[in-house]
């Protein structure tokens, strides 16, 4: 995937302010935050969505879903956060390399649009 610009960013090719990093999951700063903390948990290697990271089944699924509930809990305190996987183009996902936003730092309305 060389064009993949979250694959360029876990291989350190191009620049992002990275919270987490391990053997198998990168989790950075979003560029353009929706509200105090955003963040964007993602699998170091390519998969395209998060239907993708399911199928394969290898437990990297859960890995992600920790990183993101450990950085939530961590920036959100008391007052919560939000986890969102817009996925496909209905979903509103815009970046083909699976990822989990992590939201925290103000209130959140719902219905999401
Ligand atoms: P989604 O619409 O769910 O696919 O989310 C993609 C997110 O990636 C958006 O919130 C963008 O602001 C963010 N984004 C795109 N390019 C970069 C980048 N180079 N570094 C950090 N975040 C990015
Ligand atoms: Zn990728």
């Amino acid at each position: 995937m060389d064009a993949c610009v979250f694959c360029k960013i876990s291989a350190g090719e191009i620049p992002a302010k990275v919270v987490h990093r391990d053997e198998v999951v990168v989790a950075i700063e979003d560029l353009n935050p929706q509200a105090p903390t955003h963040l964007l948990v993602m699998p170091a290697k390519h998969y395209g969505t998060i239907v993708d990271v399911s199928r394969a089944g290898d437990g990297l699924l859960g890995l992600i879903m920790e990183v993101a509930a450990n950085l939530g809990r961590a920036r959100g305190g008391a007052g919560g956060f939000r986890v969102v996987v817009n996925t496909g183009a209905d979903g509103g996902q815009t970046v083909n390399h699976a990822h989990v936003h992590v939201l925290a730092g103000r209130p959140m309305s719902w219905p999401p649009g």
